[in-house]
């Protein structure tokens, strides 16, 4: 089974599942190793600060349940970091320091507007909401380079007024194209989020286009995720991932330990 290498877990503000419940639903489906993926989302402008990562508590949880399960599985211990360019040195700070396995980049506030919330459609257009998601996308990743592998590029879409019925590729390449080139001029991976199918879109976060376009523009890393928050979740439609990756002309997945690339065929 590949690693799922997105997983939430109670240290999240929005999700309730202790690590250990987490860990045992990844050994009984049989893989090898995991990252569990807690969210840190500094200076949202939410009136409550709730997905503020406790570092020391959750390092050192995690520490003792890699130990605890040595030889079961390998536990890596990475973070979905919300990235923001007006905290860059905040977040540098934080990760020069930070003794992790592996980040994931991503972009869940938009102009201190969760996409998650129905404000952040309120006043214009579908596409004009989903455009400002992709250009403050790709500001953030020219900013920032705290980050290993982009999370669920087209996260916006999950959450818009008609989904992805009026979404694709094609019709959003202007702004898709350069985060891709963007991502692989630094040497950053792009995530392959299968949370997409947990919310009836029918395809993984980003879609196997954009998949495929960030392969054929030169783009090599790509990393897997379910972006679980409860057992049933976690490894979701793997195996129809791998199908995705292969197709679109991966031959290795990538898994981050001490901050670097290691691969996994497919
Ligand atoms: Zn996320
Ligand atoms: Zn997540």
């Amino acid at each position: 089974m590949l690693p799922d290498t997105h997983i939430h877990t109670a240290f999240s503000g929005d999700c309730s599942t202790p690590a250990a419940i987490q860990i045992e639903r990844c050994i009984s489906m049989g893989m090898q190793e995991v990252c569990i993926t807690d969210h840190h989302d500094y200076d949202t402008g939410m009136k409550e600060e709730i997905f503020l990562l406790d570092f020391p508590a959750y390092l050192s949880r995690l520490h003792s349940l890699r130990e605890e399960y040595k030889g079961r599985i390998r536990i890596s211990i990475g973070v979905e970091l919300g990235l923001q360019s007006h905290i860059r040195d905040y977040l540098d700070t934080l990760t020069h320091s930070l003794d992790v396995d592996y980040i994931i980049g991503s972009c869940h506030f938009i102009d201190r507007m969760d996409p998650y919330y129905p404000s952040f459609f309120e006043g214009r257009s579908e596409r004009s909401a989903y455009e400002r998601y992709f250009e403050v996308a790709l500001r953030r990743i020219q900013d920032l380079d705290c980050f290993d592998s982009f999370g669920h590029l087209d996260y916006v879409v999950r959450y818009g007024p008609t989904t992805n019925q009026n979404y694709s590729y094609q019709n959003y390449q202007d702004y898709i194209d350069p985060i891709l080139r963007a991502l692989i001029e630094k040497g950053k991976a792009l995530e392959c989020n299968t949370a997409g199918f947990k919310y009836g879109l029918g395809h993984p976060n980003p879609t196997e286009d954009i998949l495929r376009r960030y392969r054929q523009l030169g783009g090599e890393y790509v990393t897997l995720g379910s972006d679980a928050h409860t057992p049933e979740h976690i490894g979701y439609v793997f195996e129809k991932a791998r199908s995705i990756l292969i197709c679109c002309g991966f031959r290795h997945l990538t898994v981050y330990h001490q901050r670097n690339p290691c691969f996994i065929p497919l």
